[in-house]
């Protein structure tokens, strides 16, 4: 049975990268898998992604998913993703990033600034062909050095000169919260930054910009057991009507506090899982929660497709709230944000009036 009337998966990425022979090379020296972990962090921004759609559509008709909000992830292309919301119109629309330009900055063709940054948006948002931003805004400068931190109120100058351009066009802006574990997300530096660590920054944002829609990639968790960034998310979107949560690697008792938050509630969540990234799944049945994703530093990168739908959707399932609370997680919340036609109109209830 599907898990609801019409399902969308508000974080999936069609794109892989083939370990070519220098980055096997790179990573045959790495001693540990969290060595190798870091080392992968380290060249995916220039590696050639190909396109993984296949095996995103066999996993959409296995698990019932109808369609998919394509994000570009380090060194995934606008260009691959549009390439694919042209051929399977019914199954994608994309959000977009600045790539054509940060390979511009990194080939040493123009120097990173801000303005060069909101000015490629400008240009990509113009086509009307991206329904929003993601899934990092891309507000840290580059080239990135490790030594040479920034600073607050630089990371919000900038995170707030992208607000303007997303409100300009009405599209959504995501933001990256929480850490993946493995890969080396450095707290001050890298294409992260400290943003993803900060939820409560996008109080600034949200404040400054109160008709934008914001949506907290991940709701705090990208994975590990710690509800920490997490609670910060949920304060951030209960307290502000246009910031909205992603849910898809919550566990099931993380939707219960959400959804029944008066100033949350299921109208704030959109259900995005992180399909095609690389983080496991950790098991630990006697123990809270009992599964959660992280990328496993003793065993370094893994190399198979991992299974995000199966475990999301068991999790989701198993809140017992009503089905039409559930189907706006599923769906009809993000047809609502990223204006995706329904198949119908009436499949959804009418949020509650805030
Ligand atoms: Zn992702």
């Amino acid at each position: 049975m599907k898990a609801g009337r019409f399902v969308i998966d508000t974080h999936v990425h069609a794109q892989r990268f083939a370990a070519g022979g220098a980055v096997r090379e790179a990573l045959s020296k790495a001693a540990t898998g969290g060595e190798r972990w870091e080392t992968l962090s380290h060249v995916m921004g220039g590696l050639t992604p190909y396109d993984n759609s296949a095996r995103l559509i066999y996993d959409m008709e296995c698990y019932g998913v109808d369609m998919g909000v394509l994000l570009p992830a380090f060194g995934m292309t606008n260009e691959l993703n549009l390439q694919l919301v042209e051929k399977y119109p019914d199954r994608f629309v994309a959000v977009c990033s600045v790539d054509e330009y940060a390979k511009r900055v990194a080939a040493g063709e123009e120097e990173w600034s801000i303005e060069g940054v909101c000015q490629e948006l400008d240009r990509l948002l113009g086509t009307g062909k991206f329904v929003g931003i993601g899934e990092v805004a891309p507000y840290m400068p580059m080239p990135s050095s490790r030594k040479k931190p920034i600073g607050r109120v630089e990371a919000i100058d900038n995170l707030l000169a992208i607000c303007e351009v997303a409100d300009k066009y009405d599209v959504t802006l995501g933001f990256h919260t929480g850490c993946p574990m493995g890969y080396d997300a450095a707290y001050s530096t890298g294409g992260l930054g400290p943003m993803t660590y900060n939820p409560l920054w996008a109080q600034d944002l949200a404040s400054a910009f109160p008709n934008l829609k914001i949506i907290l990639v991940h709701g705090g968790i990208q994975a590990w057991w710690s509800e920490k960034i997490y609670e910060d998310c949920l304060l951030v979107a209960g307290s502000r009507d246009n910031v909205y949560l992603e849910t898809g690697l919550w566990w099931r008792e993380l939707y219960a506090k959400a959804v029944q938050d008066p100033n949350i509630g299921p109208e704030k969540l959109i259900w995005g899982t992180d399909w095609g990234a690389s983080m496991q799944f950790h098991t630990q049945l006697d123990s809270y929660p009992p599964s959660y994703a992280v990328q496993l530093r003793k065993q370094g990168p893994p190399s198979y497709q991992i299974d995000y739908w199966g475990w999301s959707l068991r999790e989701i399932t198993g809140v017992r709230m009503a089905q039409d609370d559930l189907n706006l997680i599923l769906g009809g919340n993000a047809c609502r944000i990223f204006r995706i036609e329904p198949p119908h109109n009436r499949l959804f209830r009418e949020p509650t009036p805030r």
